[in-house]
């Protein structure tokens, strides 16, 4: 049973993070990003999926999970199905909001976990170096090898990275699980703070928006200019090859090369300007992926690094995968 009023106080906690957290758009782009709090030896509390962190709160965008039903599904079946996964989470959920499809992790890890799309952590992990840079710079941190958000994530995560503090996620993100709330935004603002400073990197420009004749339009000036700068490589190709999977969830299929409004994204080659056909929040979520997108590719570039792509199945898996169509079409409302 899930008394709200008995564990106010870690709600509450949870609400801190996720709002702090959320308000970066460095941290988080769109839908990305879910945190969590244990709230008793049974009773885990998980952002709900198709919310976005700001949008939690005591009252809302969360799910309550028997994390020890999660932890006993991914300890005895190593080659389930994402389906099974998703069975198994939902009848661990005592609430009608549905459970980040990352539960599984976070069922795994500590009292608070915060996991985000850190775009300076994804310097390092979009990079063919990742795995050397974090054994470098950050020895007592677990990096964990590209697979699917979901399943199989949470599946490697939890044969991995048990006791883990600091994870760092191939081509996705960045995971922080601690024993309080406090430690755990810490820690966080200590990593990137440390991956910002040993790279020299710039602060993350800001995806911004703005009404043109009814339609919305981009009013980003570094989206613009590396736009121009990739000018003689923009095409359907150039943003099919996928650096993390929100890149895939938000721009496949939804570009087009035009100053009219064509497809949810319209990118025009003569002006370099992009216009969304879609509602503010997806317009927003989908601005914070391509300045995200663009911004670490520029610093991966700024620093000698090598751009690792994930490969053509694993972007196609993530075109196939139920858990981001529901997220899609929550945020698309
Ligand atoms: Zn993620």
């Amino acid at each position: 049973m899930f008394n709200k009023r008995e564990h106010l106080s870690k709600l509450k906690d949870l609400e801190t993070i996720s709002n702090q957290i959320g308000a970066g758009q460095d941290f988080v782009q769109g839908g990305g990003g879910n945190t969590s709090i244990k709230l008793n030896e049974e009773l885990m509390a998980v952002k709900a999926s198709g919310f976005l962190l700001s949008d939690l709160s005591t009252d809302q965008a969360y799910a309550i999970v028997h994390h020890q039903d999660l932890v006993k599904f991914l300890a005895e079946n190593s080659a389930a199905s994402d389906k099974d996964y998703n069975e198994a989470a939902s009848a661990a959920t005592l609430t009608e909001a549905r459970a980040s499809m990352e539960t599984g992790l976070h069922a795994v890890l500590g009292q608070v976990v915060i996991h985000c799309h850190s775009a300076y952590a994804n310097v390092i992990n979009c990079s063919t170096k990742a795995q050397d840079l974090v054994r470098e710079l950050f020895p007592e941190a677990c990096f964990i090898a590209y697979r699917a958000p979901g399943y199989q994530l949470s599946h490697l995560i939890s044969e991995q990275a048990k006791g883990a503090k600091v994870l760092f996620l191939q081509n996705h993100g960045l995971v922080i699980s601690a024993d309080d709330a406090t430690e755990a935004l810490e820690l966080h603002a200590k990593v990137n703070r440390q991956i910002k400073d040993h790279f020299a990197l710039k602060d993350f420009p800001e995806a911004k928006l703005q009404y043109e004749g009814g339609a919305l339009r981009s009013e980003s000036e570094f989206l613009s200019k590396q736009l121009r700068k990739h000018a003689d490589d923009l095409s359907y190709e150039f943003f099919s090859r996928v650096l993390f999977p929100d890149q895939r969830v938000y721009l496949q299929n939804n570009i087009a090369f035009s100053n009219k409004l064509e497809n949810k994204i319209n990118i025009d080659l003569k002006s370099y300007t992009v216009r969304y056909k879609t509602n503010e929040r997806e317009a927003l979520a989908i601005e914070e992926t391509l300045v995200a997108l663009f911004y670490i590719m520029q610093q991966i570039q700024a620093n000698d690094l090598e751009l690792n792509y994930i490969s053509a199945d694993d972007s196609q898996h993530i075109d196939g995968m139920d858990s981001e169509k529901h997220r899609k079409k929550v945020i698309g409302q």
